[in-house]
């Protein structure tokens, strides 16, 4: 250990007092050695009464902990062992300095072995992490916020319902006042459960982003907004586009993604992943609001649907 007379120990004792984070040193029997002043005022007790103490006598409850497990794995390597707080952030009974009955503070610690001269040594450091975790706390809840308000579907990537709700009022206002085309695309996996069923929840999204994906990549027009529906349902708006043209595109699409061949489930109708389609188009028949337009494109699908499934239907020649 360090000379006492020597005045770099004052010094160094100095520091260590200063310290905006706790500072323990243990004996090799686990027994108190060093308190700095953070621990002082953070935990209530003075040096005094630590000293000499096992820290597992001072603490109980660290019995059984990660910083325990991190004390008791011995020198090792000599690395410094940072502490995982997924237990729990708040291992220590430590609390703001000066209150000793409000909510403890939130730490990082991290355990370092070392010798000196003949001792093997134990070097704990404890960090207040309130204030970080406050401020993890509050960016998760902003960006949470941030997605509730946005227009991309969380867990495809392409435009969300709200996106293309958003979407098909201005551009049916366009429309009308250009006296141009608009068509629609209702898009829907065919037999998705028995996927799902089959392969599991997880593969079920993974498919639906590789779907979401092929669709926004296969709609090369700017104007072209390919968006998820809801679960298994994807639209496409599809400015001057006529309903003869729509179908055309309806129907690469649907080629494109059985092309793909991402295998489906026994129970299915095809042995890959296919879509059905209903189009539907502006002016036709009278369409000439969102709700009737998605209406029109929604019979289209179902007719699709009790057709055999992996084809398109237009809507009005059913
Ligand atoms: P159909 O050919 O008539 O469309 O049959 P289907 O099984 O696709 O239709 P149904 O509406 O019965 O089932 C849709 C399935 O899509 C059920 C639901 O669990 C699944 N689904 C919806 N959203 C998601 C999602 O985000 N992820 C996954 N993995 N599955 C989803
Ligand atoms: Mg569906
Ligand atoms: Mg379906």
């Amino acid at each position: 250990m360090m000379n006492p007379t020597d005045t770099s120990f004052d010094l160094a004792a100095s520091a260590l007092n200063l310290l905006d984070c706790g500072v323990i040193v243990l004996d090799a029997e686990h027994r108190i050695v060093l308190w700095n002043r953070w621990m002082v005022s953070r935990s209530g007790r003075s040096a005094a009464r630590v000293r000499e103490q096992s820290l597992f006598a001072v603490f109980p409850e660290l019995r059984g902990s990660r910083v325990e497990a991190a004390v008791l794995a011995g020198p090792g390597d000599g690395s410094t062992r940072k502490v995982s707080n997924l237990e729990g952030r708040t291992p220590f009974p430590l609390r703001e300095a000066g209150s000793f009955d409000g909510t403890r503070i939130e730490q990082a610690i991290a355990v370092t072995p070392f010798r000196e001269g003949d001792e093997q040594l134990c070097l704990i450091e404890i960090r207040d992490v309130s204030g970080t975790v406050d401020r993890e706390r509050h960016l998760l809840e902003h960006a949470e916020s941030l997605r509730a308000r946005s227009y991309v579907d969380g867990l495809t990537g392409i435009h969300n319902r709200r996106y293309f709700d958003m979407t098909l009022e201005r551009e049916l206002r366009r429309a009308h006042r250009n006296g141009g085309a608009l068509s629609l695309l209702l898009m829907d996996i065919d037999s998705f459960k028995a996927y799902n069923d089959h392969f599991g929840h997880q593969q079920g999204d993974a498919c639906l982003i590789t779907v979401a994906q092929a669709l926004a990549g296969m709609l090369k027009r700017p104007a072209d907004v390919a968006a998820r529906y809801g679960g298994e349902e994807f639209v496409a708006i599809l400015p001057d586009t006529t309903l003869a043209q729509a179908a055309g595109v309806a129907e690469a699409i649907r080629l494109d993604i059985a092309a793909r061949a991402l295998a489906h489930a026994p129970a299915a109708v095809k042995d890959h992943v296919t879509l059905s389609i209903g189009v539907a188009a502006f002016g036709k028949d009278g369409l000439n609001e969102a709700a009737s337009l998605i209406e029109a494109a929604d019979q289209a699908l179902y007719a699709a649907k009790r057709g055999g499934r992996d084809r398109v239907a237009v809507a009005g020649t059913q």
